[in-house]
Formats: structure tokens, C-alpha cells, sequence
């Protein structure tokens, strides 16, 4: 077992080969990440939400869902899932996000920089990186629709989530610097490679 820190506001990627499994922890509690897989025999072939509801029916994800591609293939399924609250309708937030949602004037550290910076070494064009899986982030869905970003469900620390590779696969996770999902915090996180 491989266990590698991702420090607050930035991000790592891996190859992950098919059967191998990783696992995000929350280990100070109340830190959300961004993860996208990309599959290793396609740099186009990342991670799609609207796949991903097409075959799963459903916008909670835990333990059994499968990550698919848009290709509609199998990237990922989640083995284990000691938190169940994860969101995969918002987008990384980018340097854009950060000028428009908080009046950012300079550069602002982001999930989509760090997605596309990590992911670059093997080969992944940032035109691939879509929706990432937001680890840990809690977002209520009233019933008109309206969406809340609330604090994370995982504020237990040391809470982790296990991702089963479905094939070989490109896997880059961030700890995101949004301070609005992370109850107003940027911490770190641990991905440990099984
Ligand atoms: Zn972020």
C-alpha cells in the first residue's frame, strides 16, 4: 500500500491499473476533493456524470455505483464508502469560478488547474477534463430543484471512500480550495493506492 498526501489547494494523478483499487481519506475531517479518471487507452475517454446517471438511475452515489466514461465504459465502482455523500453535478471550480462566484482579482489556486496540471504528465489533454467526482461534498436538492452546498458529511476524521479500477485508467485527485464546501477551511487529503 502506497499512501500519498495531497496537500491543501493542489493535486497528484496516478496510474491506476484494472482490479487495483484507491481510497480517498478525509483525514482531518470537513475537506472535499476533486477526482476524474481518465481510461489509459484513450486520453479522450474520461469520466462522465451524464453517463453515469444514465446507467446508475440515480444522483447518489456510494458503495456499488460505477463511474462511467463518455465512451460509456466502465472507469470506476465504488467498493467501500465509510462517508455516502458525494456530489456529481458541479464543475471544478476553475480560475473563472473564483473571479465570477468570489470577486477573485489575482490567481486563485484551483481543482481545474490541478486536475489538467496533474493529468498533463500522462499525456491527458485538459479538453478531457469534465465533472469531476466530488469526494465528500454535500449538496441539497430541494425539491424545486434548487441546489445548496453544504458542509461536508465527513467531518468525522479519517472517514475514506475505496475506488475499484475497472480498467487501466489515469486517476488525478485535488484537495479543493473552495472554501464554501469545506466549512470555510483548506486542508489536505490522503489517497492511499491499494
Ligand atoms: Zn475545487
Amino acid at each position: 500500500m502506497r499512501s500519498e498526501t495531497i496537500p491543501a489547494k493542489s493535486g497528484r494523478a496516478w496510474r491506476v491499473a484494472a482490479g487495483r483499487s484507491l481510497r480517498v481519506v478525509d483525514v482531518d475531517g470537513g475537506q472535499t476533493g476533486d477526482l476524474f479518471a481518465v481510461a489509459a487507452d484513450d486520453p479522450a475517454d474520461g469520466q462522465s456524470n451524464g453517463r453515469t446517471f444514465d446507467y446508475g438511475g440515480t444522483l447518489r452515489l456510494s458503495t456499488g455505483s460505477v463511474l462511467y466514461s463518455r465512451r460509456s465504459r466502465p472507469l470506476l465502482r465504488i467498493a467501500e464508502d465509510e462517508v455516502g455523500t458525494h456530489d456529481f453535478l458541479y464543475a471544478p471550480c476553475s480560475q473563472q469560478m473564483y473571479e465570477i462566484e468570489y470577486a477573485a482579482t489575482g490567481p486563485r489556486p484551483n481543482c481545474f488547474d490541478n486536475l489538467v496540471g496533474a493529468l498533463a504528465a500522462f499525456g491527458v489533454p485538459a479538453s478531457t477534463v469534465t465533472t469531476a467526482f466530488n469526494v465528500f461534498m454535500n449538496v441539497g436538492i430541494a425539491p424545486d430543484g434548487g441546489l445548496t452546498v453544504l458542509a461536508p458529511a465527513s467531518a468525522v476524521a479519517g472517514r475514506g471512500t475505496t475506488f475499484v479500477a475497472e480498467r487501466d485508467l489515469f486517476v488525478a485527485v485535488t484537495s479543493c480550495p473552495a472554501s464554501n464546501c469545506n466549512g470555510g477551511r483548506a486542508q489536505r487529503l490522503v489517497v492511499e493506492l491499494l
